[in-house]
Protein backbone atom coordinates (compact mmCIF):
# COMPACT_ATOMS: atom_id res chain seq x y z
CA UNK A 1 0.00 0.00 0.00
CA UNK A 2 2.97 2.32 0.76
CA UNK A 3 4.11 1.82 -2.72
CA UNK A 4 0.80 2.59 -4.51
CA UNK A 5 -0.04 5.47 -2.84
CA UNK A 6 3.93 6.97 -2.95
CA UNK A 7 4.73 5.86 -6.32
CA UNK A 8 5.70 9.15 -8.00
CA UNK A 9 7.56 10.27 -5.00
CA UNK A 10 9.26 6.49 -4.65
CA UNK A 11 10.87 7.59 -8.45
CA UNK A 12 11.11 10.93 -8.17
CA UNK A 13 15.06 10.83 -7.31
CA UNK A 14 15.55 8.90 -10.29
CA UNK A 15 13.38 10.35 -13.19
CA UNK A 16 15.63 9.08 -16.47
CA UNK A 17 16.03 5.70 -14.99
CA UNK A 18 12.65 4.88 -13.25
CA UNK A 19 11.52 1.72 -15.36
CA UNK A 20 8.21 0.27 -13.58
CA UNK A 21 6.93 -2.25 -16.17
CA UNK A 22 10.26 -3.14 -18.22
CA UNK A 23 12.10 -6.13 -17.73
CA UNK A 24 16.11 -7.30 -17.54
CA UNK A 25 17.04 -10.60 -17.04
CA UNK A 26 20.22 -11.49 -15.08
CA UNK A 27 21.72 -14.57 -15.58
CA UNK A 28 23.83 -15.62 -12.79
CA UNK A 29 22.26 -14.09 -9.06
CA UNK A 30 25.94 -14.62 -6.86
CA UNK A 31 29.03 -11.82 -6.51
CA UNK A 32 28.16 -9.54 -9.43
CA UNK A 33 24.75 -10.48 -10.33
CA UNK A 34 23.70 -10.33 -7.15
CA UNK A 35 24.59 -6.75 -6.14
CA UNK A 36 23.21 -5.94 -9.84
CA UNK A 37 19.78 -7.19 -8.50
CA UNK A 38 20.21 -4.74 -5.88
CA UNK A 39 21.03 -1.88 -8.45
CA UNK A 40 18.30 -2.45 -10.43
CA UNK A 41 15.32 -3.28 -8.24
CA UNK A 42 14.89 0.07 -7.20
CA UNK A 43 14.67 1.57 -10.16
CA UNK A 44 11.68 -0.45 -10.86
CA UNK A 45 12.39 -3.03 -13.03
CA UNK A 46 11.00 -6.25 -13.03
CA UNK A 47 13.75 -8.99 -13.12
CA UNK A 48 14.13 -12.29 -14.46
CA UNK A 49 16.73 -14.10 -12.09
CA UNK A 50 18.53 -17.43 -13.80
CA UNK A 51 20.78 -19.62 -11.28
CA UNK A 52 21.32 -23.55 -10.96
CA UNK A 53 22.81 -22.79 -7.65
CA UNK A 54 22.46 -23.52 -4.23
CA UNK A 55 23.35 -20.84 -1.47
CA UNK A 56 26.23 -22.38 -0.06
CA UNK A 57 28.82 -21.56 3.47
CA UNK A 58 31.02 -20.08 1.21
CA UNK A 59 28.81 -17.77 -0.39
CA UNK A 60 28.08 -16.37 2.62
CA UNK A 61 31.80 -14.39 2.56
CA UNK A 62 31.04 -12.72 -0.73
CA UNK A 63 27.45 -12.96 -2.12
CA UNK A 64 25.36 -11.06 0.17
CA UNK A 65 22.93 -13.98 1.21
CA UNK A 66 21.77 -14.49 4.48
CA UNK A 67 22.30 -17.14 7.04
CA UNK A 68 18.86 -18.80 6.95
CA UNK A 69 19.20 -18.97 3.48
CA UNK A 70 21.49 -21.66 3.07
CA UNK A 71 20.91 -24.43 1.16
CA UNK A 72 17.87 -22.57 -0.62
CA UNK A 73 18.21 -22.01 -4.54
CA UNK A 74 19.98 -19.13 -5.30
CA UNK A 75 17.28 -17.68 -7.15
CA UNK A 76 14.60 -17.64 -4.77
CA UNK A 77 16.73 -16.70 -1.72
CA UNK A 78 17.55 -13.51 -4.05
CA UNK A 79 13.83 -12.85 -5.01
CA UNK A 80 13.12 -12.49 -1.36
CA UNK A 81 15.19 -10.29 -0.56
CA UNK A 82 14.60 -8.30 -3.72
CA UNK A 83 10.99 -8.09 -3.10
CA UNK A 84 11.59 -6.90 0.46
CA UNK A 85 13.39 -4.00 -1.53
CA UNK A 86 10.28 -3.42 -4.33
CA UNK A 87 7.38 -4.81 -3.73
CA UNK A 88 6.10 -3.35 -6.92
CA UNK A 89 8.39 -5.10 -9.15
CA UNK A 90 7.92 -8.70 -10.12
CA UNK A 91 10.98 -10.96 -9.86
CA UNK A 92 10.98 -14.09 -11.70
CA UNK A 93 13.18 -16.69 -10.34
CA UNK A 94 14.09 -19.52 -12.79
CA UNK A 95 16.40 -22.15 -11.07
CA UNK A 96 17.54 -24.05 -14.01
CA UNK A 97 20.76 -24.62 -16.65
CA UNK A 98 20.14 -21.89 -19.21
CA UNK A 99 20.25 -25.15 -21.68
CA UNK A 100 16.96 -26.26 -20.27
CA UNK A 101 15.23 -22.58 -20.49
CA UNK A 102 13.01 -21.34 -23.06
CA UNK A 103 14.89 -18.75 -25.04
CA UNK A 104 12.20 -16.74 -26.03
CA UNK A 105 11.45 -16.42 -22.01
CA UNK A 106 14.20 -13.71 -22.87
CA UNK A 107 11.78 -12.60 -25.43
CA UNK A 108 10.20 -9.64 -23.61
CA UNK A 109 13.66 -7.67 -22.09
CA UNK A 110 15.31 -4.83 -22.75
CA UNK A 111 18.52 -5.72 -21.40
CA UNK A 112 20.52 -9.21 -20.33
CA UNK A 113 23.19 -8.86 -18.22
CA UNK A 114 25.27 -12.43 -17.81
CA UNK A 115 27.29 -12.58 -14.69
CA UNK A 116 29.02 -16.07 -14.94
CA UNK A 117 31.77 -18.21 -14.51
CA UNK A 118 31.39 -20.25 -17.76
CA UNK A 119 32.56 -19.40 -21.15
CA UNK A 120 30.39 -21.82 -22.45
CA UNK A 121 27.15 -21.04 -20.94
CA UNK A 122 28.01 -17.27 -22.28
CA UNK A 123 28.07 -18.87 -25.86
CA UNK A 124 24.69 -19.52 -25.48
CA UNK A 125 23.23 -16.19 -24.41
CA UNK A 126 25.41 -14.62 -27.05
CA UNK A 127 23.41 -16.68 -29.84
CA UNK A 128 19.89 -15.37 -27.92
CA UNK A 129 20.73 -12.11 -27.64
CA UNK A 130 21.84 -11.47 -31.11
CA UNK A 131 19.28 -13.20 -32.39
CA UNK A 132 16.65 -11.71 -30.49
CA UNK A 133 18.30 -8.42 -30.81
CA UNK A 134 18.46 -7.87 -27.01
CA UNK A 135 21.63 -5.75 -26.17
CA UNK A 136 23.94 -7.94 -23.94
CA UNK A 137 26.41 -6.61 -20.90
CA UNK A 138 28.98 -9.26 -20.03
CA UNK A 139 30.32 -9.05 -16.79
CA UNK A 140 33.62 -10.89 -15.26
CA UNK A 141 35.49 -10.63 -12.18
CA UNK A 142 39.35 -12.21 -12.19
CA UNK A 143 40.75 -14.39 -9.17
CA UNK A 144 44.04 -12.93 -10.23
CA UNK A 145 44.59 -9.57 -9.76
CA UNK A 146 42.97 -7.51 -6.57
CA UNK A 147 40.40 -5.87 -7.82
CA UNK A 148 40.44 -6.23 -11.77
CA UNK A 149 37.07 -6.82 -13.49
CA UNK A 150 35.51 -6.49 -17.15
CA UNK A 151 32.35 -5.14 -18.59
CA UNK A 152 31.65 -5.78 -22.05
CA UNK A 153 28.71 -3.82 -23.61
CA UNK A 154 27.02 -5.20 -27.11
CA UNK A 155 24.43 -3.22 -28.53
CA UNK A 156 22.75 -6.22 -30.46
CA UNK A 157 19.74 -3.79 -31.92
CA UNK A 158 22.74 -2.86 -34.14
CA UNK A 159 22.83 -4.37 -37.74
CA UNK A 160 26.28 -5.08 -38.29
CA UNK A 161 27.49 -4.76 -34.74
CA UNK A 162 29.91 -7.81 -33.13
CA UNK A 163 28.58 -10.44 -30.74
CA UNK A 164 30.76 -11.06 -27.75
CA UNK A 165 32.86 -13.69 -29.78
CA UNK A 166 33.67 -11.69 -32.69
CA UNK A 167 37.13 -10.55 -31.21
CA UNK A 168 38.20 -14.49 -30.73
CA UNK A 169 39.64 -16.91 -32.95
CA UNK A 170 37.48 -20.09 -34.52
CA UNK A 171 39.64 -22.91 -32.76
CA UNK A 172 39.38 -21.04 -29.53
CA UNK A 173 35.83 -21.01 -29.65
CA UNK A 174 35.40 -24.60 -30.50
CA UNK A 175 37.22 -25.91 -27.66
CA UNK A 176 35.39 -23.57 -25.46
CA UNK A 177 32.46 -25.80 -26.87
CA UNK A 178 33.91 -28.89 -27.07
CA UNK A 179 35.55 -28.87 -23.92
CA UNK A 180 32.47 -28.29 -21.45
CA UNK A 181 29.65 -29.80 -23.95
CA UNK A 182 30.69 -32.88 -25.00
CA UNK A 183 31.06 -35.86 -23.05
CA UNK A 184 31.44 -39.14 -24.56
CA UNK A 185 31.55 -42.45 -23.24
CA UNK A 186 31.13 -45.42 -24.96
CA UNK A 187 27.89 -47.35 -25.71
CA UNK A 188 28.27 -50.24 -27.10
CA UNK A 189 31.05 -49.66 -29.97
CA UNK A 190 29.36 -45.84 -30.28
CA UNK A 191 29.60 -42.46 -28.80
CA UNK A 192 26.88 -41.63 -26.25
CA UNK A 193 25.26 -37.94 -25.36
CA UNK A 194 24.54 -37.49 -21.93
CA UNK A 195 20.23 -37.10 -21.16
CA UNK A 196 18.97 -33.62 -19.89
CA UNK A 197 20.97 -30.24 -19.38
CA UNK A 198 24.46 -31.17 -19.19
CA UNK A 199 26.09 -30.12 -15.60
CA UNK A 200 28.97 -27.51 -15.79
CA UNK A 201 31.41 -27.26 -13.77
CA UNK A 202 33.49 -24.32 -13.21
CA UNK A 203 36.23 -22.72 -11.25
CA UNK A 204 34.23 -20.17 -8.25
CA UNK A 205 35.18 -16.71 -7.86
CA UNK A 206 37.18 -15.89 -5.27
CA UNK A 207 37.02 -12.24 -4.75
CA UNK A 208 35.18 -9.85 -1.87
CA UNK A 209 31.85 -8.53 -2.77
CA UNK A 210 33.37 -5.19 -3.18
CA UNK A 211 34.92 -6.19 -6.29
CA UNK A 212 31.87 -7.67 -7.79
CA UNK A 213 29.79 -4.44 -6.83
CA UNK A 214 32.63 -2.33 -8.80
CA UNK A 215 32.07 -4.16 -11.12
CA UNK A 216 27.85 -4.65 -11.12
CA UNK A 217 27.91 -0.56 -11.04
CA UNK A 218 29.94 -0.17 -14.08
CA UNK A 219 27.88 -2.65 -15.70
CA UNK A 220 24.58 -0.69 -14.56
CA UNK A 221 25.76 2.15 -15.01
CA UNK A 222 26.85 1.49 -18.48
CA UNK A 223 24.23 -0.66 -19.70
CA UNK A 224 21.54 1.48 -18.64
CA UNK A 225 23.06 3.96 -20.65
CA UNK A 226 22.90 1.67 -23.68
CA UNK A 227 19.15 1.09 -23.73
CA UNK A 228 18.25 5.03 -22.32
CA UNK A 229 20.39 6.77 -25.38
CA UNK A 230 19.82 5.67 -29.10
CA UNK A 231 22.11 3.66 -29.92
CA UNK A 232 25.36 4.90 -31.70
CA UNK A 233 28.32 3.90 -33.27
CA UNK A 234 31.04 2.54 -30.87
CA UNK A 235 28.11 1.64 -28.22
CA UNK A 236 29.97 -2.11 -28.43
CA UNK A 237 33.03 -1.56 -25.90
CA UNK A 238 34.81 -3.38 -23.25
CA UNK A 239 35.39 -1.61 -19.82
CA UNK A 240 38.82 -2.60 -18.05
CA UNK A 241 39.14 -1.81 -14.14
CA UNK A 242 42.47 -2.72 -12.19
CA UNK A 243 42.23 -1.00 -9.17
CA UNK A 244 45.98 -2.52 -8.86
CA UNK A 245 47.32 -0.41 -11.17
CA UNK A 246 44.26 2.67 -11.54
CA UNK A 247 43.41 1.65 -13.93
CA UNK A 248 39.51 2.17 -15.83
CA UNK A 249 39.76 1.82 -19.64
CA UNK A 250 37.76 1.08 -22.51
CA UNK A 251 38.44 -0.33 -25.78
CA UNK A 252 35.57 -0.72 -28.48
CA UNK A 253 34.46 -4.05 -30.16
CA UNK A 254 34.18 -4.75 -33.74
CA UNK A 255 32.60 -7.14 -36.18
CA UNK A 256 34.64 -9.57 -37.57
CA UNK A 257 33.53 -11.55 -40.97
CA UNK A 258 34.78 -14.83 -39.56
CA UNK A 259 32.70 -14.75 -36.35
CA UNK A 260 31.20 -18.23 -35.99
CA UNK A 261 28.52 -17.16 -34.71
CA UNK A 262 25.58 -16.19 -36.56
CA UNK A 263 24.88 -12.20 -36.93
CA UNK A 264 21.65 -12.27 -39.33
CA UNK A 265 18.41 -11.70 -37.21
CA UNK A 266 15.24 -12.86 -38.39
CA UNK A 267 11.37 -11.97 -37.49
CA UNK A 268 9.77 -13.05 -34.01
CA UNK A 269 6.45 -14.40 -34.06
CA UNK A 270 5.20 -16.01 -30.26
CA UNK A 271 2.42 -18.57 -30.82
CA UNK A 272 2.60 -20.24 -27.34
CA UNK A 273 0.21 -22.52 -26.31
CA UNK A 274 2.70 -25.93 -25.89
CA UNK A 275 0.19 -27.71 -24.48
CA UNK A 276 -1.98 -27.83 -27.65
CA UNK A 277 -0.11 -26.45 -30.81
CA UNK A 278 1.52 -29.92 -32.58
CA UNK A 279 4.70 -30.10 -34.65
CA UNK A 280 2.46 -30.27 -37.46
CA UNK A 281 0.33 -27.21 -36.67
CA UNK A 282 3.44 -25.29 -36.95
CA UNK A 283 4.50 -26.55 -40.24
CA UNK A 284 1.84 -25.54 -41.53
CA UNK A 285 2.02 -21.68 -40.30
CA UNK A 286 5.31 -21.98 -41.07
CA UNK A 287 4.33 -23.16 -44.72
CA UNK A 288 2.08 -20.50 -45.04
CA UNK A 289 4.63 -17.19 -43.75
CA UNK A 290 7.38 -18.39 -45.42
CA UNK A 291 5.19 -19.01 -48.40
CA UNK A 292 6.93 -22.37 -49.63
CA UNK A 293 6.10 -25.58 -49.49
CA UNK A 294 9.18 -26.88 -48.26
CA UNK A 295 10.06 -25.97 -45.48
CA UNK A 296 12.67 -26.97 -42.43
CA UNK A 297 12.16 -26.29 -38.51
CA UNK A 298 15.36 -26.43 -35.82
CA UNK A 299 15.20 -26.41 -32.68
CA UNK A 300 16.97 -23.15 -30.91
CA UNK A 301 20.13 -24.80 -29.60
CA UNK A 302 18.71 -27.42 -28.32
CA UNK A 303 18.12 -31.43 -29.93
CA UNK A 304 15.80 -33.97 -30.35
CA UNK A 305 16.75 -37.45 -29.44
CA UNK A 306 14.88 -39.97 -31.39
CA UNK A 307 16.95 -43.41 -30.30
CA UNK A 308 18.34 -44.19 -26.64
CA UNK A 309 20.34 -47.28 -25.54
CA UNK A 310 21.68 -48.24 -22.15
CA UNK A 311 25.16 -49.49 -21.93
CA UNK A 312 23.74 -53.27 -21.61
CA UNK A 313 22.58 -53.00 -25.24
CA UNK A 314 18.52 -52.31 -24.79
CA UNK A 315 17.57 -49.96 -27.26
CA UNK A 316 14.09 -47.43 -26.94
CA UNK A 317 13.42 -46.15 -30.50
CA UNK A 318 11.21 -43.30 -31.38
CA UNK A 319 11.55 -41.03 -28.29
CA UNK A 320 11.27 -37.98 -30.15
CA UNK A 321 12.11 -35.72 -27.00
CA UNK A 322 14.26 -32.86 -26.51
CA UNK A 323 17.32 -33.86 -25.03
CA UNK A 324 18.17 -31.21 -22.94
CA UNK A 325 14.78 -31.60 -20.99
CA UNK A 326 15.23 -35.24 -20.97
CA UNK A 327 13.08 -36.89 -17.50
CA UNK A 328 15.11 -37.75 -14.78
CA UNK A 329 12.42 -40.53 -14.15
CA UNK A 330 12.80 -42.51 -17.57
CA UNK A 331 16.27 -42.30 -17.66
CA UNK A 332 17.18 -45.81 -16.22
CA UNK A 333 16.64 -48.62 -18.36
CA UNK A 334 14.54 -51.80 -17.09
CA UNK A 335 18.43 -53.55 -16.12
CA UNK A 336 18.93 -50.33 -14.25
CA UNK A 337 21.52 -48.88 -15.98
CA UNK A 338 21.44 -45.16 -17.15
CA UNK A 339 20.11 -44.62 -20.81
CA UNK A 340 22.06 -42.30 -23.00
CA UNK A 341 21.81 -41.02 -26.50
CA UNK A 342 24.12 -42.11 -29.59
CA UNK A 343 24.97 -38.93 -31.55
CA UNK A 344 23.00 -40.43 -34.58
CA UNK A 345 19.90 -40.71 -32.53
CA UNK A 346 20.01 -36.85 -32.09
CA UNK A 347 19.24 -34.36 -34.80
CA UNK A 348 18.49 -30.76 -34.48
CA UNK A 349 16.49 -29.86 -37.54
CA UNK A 350 14.06 -31.69 -39.62
CA UNK A 351 11.74 -31.23 -42.28
CA UNK A 352 7.73 -32.77 -42.69
CA UNK A 353 9.17 -35.65 -43.98
CA UNK A 354 11.37 -36.72 -40.72
CA UNK A 355 8.78 -35.52 -38.31
CA UNK A 356 6.50 -38.03 -40.20
CA UNK A 357 6.19 -40.27 -36.49
CA UNK A 358 6.59 -36.85 -34.27
CA UNK A 359 4.19 -34.62 -36.06
CA UNK A 360 0.77 -35.26 -34.00
CA UNK A 361 3.29 -34.47 -30.44
CA UNK A 362 2.38 -31.32 -29.00
CA UNK A 363 5.36 -29.49 -28.30
CA UNK A 364 5.39 -29.81 -24.44
CA UNK A 365 5.21 -33.72 -25.42
CA UNK A 366 8.15 -33.23 -26.92
CA UNK A 367 9.79 -31.71 -23.73
CA UNK A 368 10.24 -27.94 -24.88
CA UNK A 369 10.58 -25.84 -22.42
CA UNK A 370 7.66 -23.02 -22.27
CA UNK A 371 8.98 -19.63 -24.03
CA UNK A 372 11.51 -21.79 -26.53
CA UNK A 373 12.05 -20.43 -29.68
CA UNK A 374 11.66 -22.97 -32.71
CA UNK A 375 12.77 -21.45 -36.23
CA UNK A 376 11.50 -22.07 -39.49
CA UNK A 377 13.78 -22.03 -42.68
CA UNK A 378 12.63 -21.98 -46.66
CA UNK A 379 16.32 -21.97 -47.49
CA UNK A 380 16.73 -18.35 -48.18
CA UNK A 381 14.66 -16.58 -45.16
CA UNK A 382 13.69 -17.79 -41.30
CA UNK A 383 11.50 -16.88 -38.39
CA UNK A 384 11.43 -17.47 -34.98
CA UNK A 385 8.37 -18.69 -33.40
CA UNK A 386 8.05 -18.61 -29.52
CA UNK A 387 6.20 -21.77 -28.76
ZN1 LIG B 1 30.46 -12.36 -33.77
ZN1 LIG C 1 19.35 -51.93 -20.17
Amino acid sequence: MIYKNSFTKRYSRIEKYRSPGQWIAVIGVGNIGGELCRQLIPLGFNLILIDNGYVDVENLGNQFFFEQDLGRPKVTARTDILRRINSGAHVLPVHADIAAVGAGLFAKCRLIFTCLDSWYTRTRVNTITRQLNIPLVDTGISNGGSGFGRVTLLDMRQKNGPCLFCSWDRNRVITVRQKENEQKESCGKRNRLELGAKQITTGSTNQPGFNGSLVAAVAAAKGLDMIYNQPTPGTSQEIIIDLQYNILKSYSIVRSQECVFPHQSWPVKTIGNPGKTTVQQLFDIAVSDLGTKHVTLSLFDKNFVSDICCENGHNQKDVFRVLETFPESQKKCACGAEFAASPLGTFNSFDLRQAIAFKGKTWAQTGLPKHDIVTASNGREKIHYII
